[in-house]
């Protein structure tokens, strides 16, 4: 038997069942044995019923009478029936499991442990868990777990995988180097433990291969690229220097560095696959600038692809300002752009040197003469098929250099696993003048005495910098909101205080009315591209006071005067997000405040104290995977692309090893013939740890 066989190879696997296991993805032998316990039953010194105490019990006996029947109340059905042992007998109930009539033979003998327990007027064991006798290791009397795939329950699983019992003796190892044990025996164990120890050594061996695949593929990415041929753009730093001095600031060297590093990079015939890091506000704009110049100097196309309109046009505005006095000619590239036709005809024809869009960049009409920079702003915004298609739009035979930006800083833990070898540059040093933000969990209850006048205060603060004294009267505030509508029906003028109002429409309202002098308006997601762009270039101007607004100004949205934000509803946030959208504060010279405003319900969660506490985004994100797992941390990972079945990616012992092992690997170019099984299941994982 091969482990790529169809499940259907397997004895206890007929047509019904197969037809379930393909809908679950498990389509082959290798499949259904890597279809691991969630946890073990331990089913271990089973007391005779007669000396049963109520609590936690472990019986052992045959089970008989049983039947099921629907509750009159409730929509609950109740299946009850009676377990027998030499000393006794007692009574069994299950709520809502009504398979369970069909899953014992009155003949056969079985393990039960759950709670015994006083109800409905007498001593039952309710809801055990139930496992076979002779299914069950003697010794350490445990029994896996696994999790039910549609109508397959995790005994449907036990019985398939114990009528297999005798493959696992001959599947071959996956991995060569592996320390201690095999992967039959590690399978073997994880189905079959004999020892909490037994699953212990299993799970690390497992976790161990799967750190391996995960690095591996990470690895040939890189070698990948390193194949690939890129136009050598020369570093001219004449006129590097020339546009550094005409900056209204001074670089950070955070920012001199970064910039050094990609310029070192696109002097190379090899493609740059290069991600820079920052915090919000750190200031990468300008480096992606210094890089399309760098770019435009080299006789390329440039095109920086950014996750909104709003973020598009404003790095266009900006960047406009500082590239097309040196000559650049810059386009912007949107949905709501008018003459698509027409623009599109320059880009081809080599007419702009560089075109900043969102989305609308991507389509198939869209063609560069010579486009040899990609610049992705937020790039964990964008899919992987996303960013290959700009990518692919390259003169034949040239990969363009890539730059990918992201404000989302990646724990390293998952730098040294997902993204490998990747090259990273950091920006971890904010522009001089900046004012730490100040952060402050605030509760409904106090937002009268103490937010609104701090609210108060800040609209009459001077403006933050000269250039929006005109239309700014003073500092500018953000209010985000989680929903856009009416949610609870209630109609304006309702003058309750109360902040279970939490639509951006309504509170828009209310805001107007606490703050009668103040210009509010709203932003929001649904609003037509034009209209949010009329909006927050308004923001942008100072021609409104107070912008109330859903998450879309999370990204890199720049207003140095707002100085105040309140996040309503904080509770409802990721720590990164929360962290994002703070961060469109405190880009001025000026001090700035974030509340976070909660019902005050309940203690504040360890994500606000986090965010209270701290004002970098690396060590948040260090604290983030801690909260709350890997996956849902790193854009690229949203669709749950990684879906790591068991190996942890916070441990770094295991990582570490695991790296290493994989460079001993790569030394030999006879391993990439010889492990055929590895090499064909990394391809999974190489989708999700490219940049392009
Ligand atoms: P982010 O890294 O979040 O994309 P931006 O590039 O939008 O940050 O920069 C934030 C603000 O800081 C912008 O107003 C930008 O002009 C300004 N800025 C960037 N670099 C410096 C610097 N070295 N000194 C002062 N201000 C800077
Ligand atoms: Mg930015």
């Amino acid at each position: 038997m091969d482990l790529s066989d169809s499940v259907e190879v397997l004895k206890g696997v007929g047509p019904k069942t197969a037809v379930i296991l393909n809908k679950y993805g498990i389509r082959t032998v290798r499949d259904l044995l890597y279809t691991l316990p969630r946890d073990y039953e331990n089913y271990e010194a089973p007391t005779s019923i007669a000396e049963m105490r109520p609590g936690k019990v472990v019986i052992k006996g045959k089970i008989d009478s049983l039947s099921s029947r629907r509750a009159k109340k409730r929509n609950l059905s109740i299946t009850e029936g009676v377990i027998r042992d030499t000393t006794g007998a007692v009574k069994v109930v299950w709520f809502n499991q009504s398979y369970r009539v069909r899953q014992f033979s009155p003949e056969k003998e079985y393990y039960f442990t759950g709670n015994y327990e006083f109800k409905n007027g007498r001593y039952s064991l309710i809801s055990p868990s139930a496992a076979e006798v002779s299914g069950v290791d003697p010794i350490s009397g445990l029994s896996p777990i696994y999790v039910a795939h549609g109508g397959l329950k995790s005994n449907d699983f036990k019985r398939i995988i114990s009528k297999s019992r005798d493959i696992f003796i001959s599947i071959p190892d996956l991995l060569p180097s592996v320390r201690h044990g095999t992967r039959a025996k590690a399978l073997f164990y994880a189905h079959f433990p004999n020892s909490e120890k037994s699953i212990g050594g299993a799970r690390n061996y497992l976790a161990y291969e799967e750190l391996f695949e995960l690095i591996l593929a990470s690895q040939l990415n890189r070698r990948e690229n390193d194949k690939l041929q890129a136009e050598p753009i020369a570093f001219r730093v004449n006129k590097i220097r020339e546009l550094v001095e005409s900056l209204p600031f001074k670089l950070t060297m955070a920012q001199r560095r970064a910039a050094w590093d990609i310029f070192q990079d696109m002097g190379k015939a090899t493609p740059m696959n290069r991600l820079l890091q920052g915090d919000v506000g750190s200031g990468k704009t300008i480096v992606a600038g210094m890089s399309a110049y760098e770019a435009f100097l080299g006789g390329v196309q440039v095109a920086i692809l950014a996750p909104t309109a709003i973020l598009a046009s404003q790095h266009y505005e900006g960047l406009k300002a500082i590239l097309e006095p040196l000559g650049v000619k810059i386009a912007l590239l949107t949905g709501a752009t008018k003459k698509k036709p027409e623009l599109k005809k320059q880009i081809r024809e080599g007419v702009i040197n560089l075109v900043i869009g969102t989305h609308a960049l991507l389509t198939d009409d869209t063609d560069f003469m010579k486009l040899g920079l990609v610049i992705i702003d937020e790039q964990h915004r964008f899919g992987v098929e996303q960013r290959q298609k700009l990518m692919l739009k390259s003169p034949a035979g040239l990969a363009p250099h890539l730059l990918a930006m992201t404000a989302t800083p990646i724990p390293r833990s998952l730098q040294l696993t997902v993204f490998g070898d990747l090259d990273v540059s950091i920006l971890d040093e904010l522009p001089a003048g900046r004012q730490p933000i100040t952060t402050a969990i605030i509760t409904e209850v106090e937002t009268k005495e103490k937010l609104y006048p701090h609210m108060e205060k800040i609209l009459q603060s001077a403006p933050d910098q000269k250039k929006h004294g005109i239309k700014a009267h003073g500092q500018q505030i953000y209010w985000i909101c989680k929903a856009i509508d009416d949610v609870d029906g209630k109609t304006a003028g309702d003058s309750s205080d109360k902040l279970d109002i939490t639509s951006v429409k309504k509170r828009c309202r209310r805001l107007r009315e606490v703050f009668p002098n103040a210009r509010v308006e709203f932003l929001h997601g649904k609003l037509k591209p034009s209209e949010k762009d009329v909006v927050m270039e308004q923001f942008a101007a100072g021609e409104i006071d107070i912008l109330v607004s859903t998450t879309v100004v999370e990204v890199g949205v720049d207003v140095p005067n707002a100085t105040l934000m309140v996040i309503e509803n904080a509770e409802s946030y990721g720590l990164a997000q929360l962290h994002q959208l703070r961060g469109r504060v405190g880009r001025g010279a000026s001090a700035a405040y974030c509340y976070l405003l909660t019902s005050g319900d309940m203690r504040p969660s360890r994500r606000l104290t986090e965010l209270v506490k701290s004002n970098d985004g690396f060590h948040l994100a260090e604290v983030d995977l801690k909260l709350r797992g890997p996956g849902e941390i790193y854009g690229a990972l949203q669709h749950g692309a990684l879906d790591l079945r068991i190996a942890s990616l916070s441990d770094t012992k295991l990582i570490s090893r695991a790296r290493k092992d994989v460079g001993i690997f790569l030394q030999n170019p006879e391993n990439m013939v010889k492990y055929r099984e590895l090499m064909g299941g990394i391809a999974k994982y190489q989708q999700i740890t490219t940049l392009n």
